[in-house]
């Protein structure tokens, strides 16, 4: 079968790999679609050593199942999935809560991360890693089990402050951003302003229905103080979707105290963390910062359930197998608008 495979640092090419076989408890999946994440980069670029070599990418999967493995029950050649994409250990404090993505043995295990992943006409995943998806198209399910489920995820942890009349900032509204976006209209009642570079993006923010909208900049911080407040007033919540050193400055510039900071992106910005004596402070009092890690499978069930219910759709561009590794190019360079789905 053709896969796409990251053969060496940075390097990722469509080569021919021998069809996997489904072994016990697993299933052999076609793959209906898979997405793009902007994670996928950061695996390019990391140091060699840290994931497995050569490696299909792809952990945004979306498939129909080819063929049920020994002991497989539930699961029938022709049913149509969503693969979670996190394998914990299964027997560790976290995993036992249901909390596979703090799994305390296997931190970034998954399909695509540590094993091959969907860039492939087949991937093989543990049955129980599946989830039924009613009517939803494969190309609209498959994004929901990362840039869907990751955003939904901070929404949970944040969602005690969240309350009807707060302030969300959204910053990066990109595959996950413009998910963000749409799950906090359908499941609260705060206002939404959405920051990013791109005009496109913005203007996806606005019809995905955020309130405002501010393009990052030199005078950013200053405008998104004049819609939330300046200090100690601010955002009771923001969601940063990059992470990097000019979208973290932000987050703690424009953050209320007592309010939340969720740092999504995995860009490796620094936070400095010294709320006191300092000016302008570096953090304010009483502020939480979270790091979250995509989501859990009963999170991931809501997921799908709130794109069943038409609330949540993913603005999707679609490419062949083939041009992956354009995708994956044009979204490095910023000119993926919502999410590149491939469609092996
Ligand atoms: P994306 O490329 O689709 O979107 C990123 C968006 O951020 C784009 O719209 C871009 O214009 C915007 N942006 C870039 N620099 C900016 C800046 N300085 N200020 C404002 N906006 C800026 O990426 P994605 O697939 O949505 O992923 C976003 C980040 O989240 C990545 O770092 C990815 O690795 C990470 N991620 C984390 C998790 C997790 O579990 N923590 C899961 C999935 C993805
Ligand atoms: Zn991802
Ligand atoms: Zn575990």
């Amino acid at each position: 079968m053709r896969a796409v495979r990251m053969t060496a640092p940075g390097v990722l090419e469509q080569v021919e790999v021998p069809t996997p076989a489904a072994g016990p408890g697993e299933v052999l999946l076609r793959v209906g679609a898979v997405g793009a994440c902007h994670s996928d980069l950061h695996i390019l670029d990391a140091p060699a050593g840290l994931f497995p070599m050569p490696m299909t990418l792809g952990h945004e999967i979306a498939g129909t199942v080819d063929q049920a493995g020994p002991g497989v029950t539930g699961w029938t050649a022709g049913d149509r999935a969503a693969v979670y994409g996190i394998i914990g250990c299964g027997r560790c404090r976290a995993c036992l809560r249901g909390a596979e993505n703090q799994c305390r043995v296997v931190p970034v295990g998954g399909i695509g991360l540590s094993r091959d992943g969907g860039l492939a006409e087949h991937v093989v995943v543990p049955a129980s890693r599946l989830l039924h998806i009613g009517e939803l198209d494969l190309t609209q399910a498959a994004p929901l089990t990362d840039a869907g489920l990751t955003p939904y995820h901070a929404v949970e942890l944040a969602r005690e402050r969240l309350r009807p009349g707060t302030s969300c900032v959204v910053i990066g509204i990109g595959g996950l951003g413009h998910m963000a976006v749409q799950i906090l209209v359908a499941t609260t009642a705060v206002r939404i302003i959405a920051v990013d570079t791109s005009v496109a993006a913005l203007d996806l923010a606005s019809r995905m229905g955020a309130h405002e909208v501010v393009q990052a900049g030199p005078d950013s911080v200053d405008r998104i103080r004049a819609l939330v407040g300046p200090p100690p007033d601010g955002a009771d919540v923001v969601l940063d979707f990059v992470g990097a050193d000019p979208t973290v400055t932000t987050a703690r510039q424009v953050v209320a105290t007592g309010g939340q900071v969720l740092l999504v992106g995995l860009a490796g910005g620094t936070l400095p963390v010294r709320p006191v004596a300092d000016e302008p402070p570096t953090l304010p009092l009483e502020t939480a910062v979270e790091v979250p890690f995509w989501g859990t499978r009963a999170e991931l069930q809501e997921v799908i359930a709130l794109a069943r219910a038409g609330q949540l759709q993913a603005d999707v561009q679609t490419f062949a197998l083939a041009d992956a590794p354009e995708a994956y190019d044009l979204l490095r360079r910023g000119e993926i608008h919502g999410r590149a789905v491939i469609v092996p």
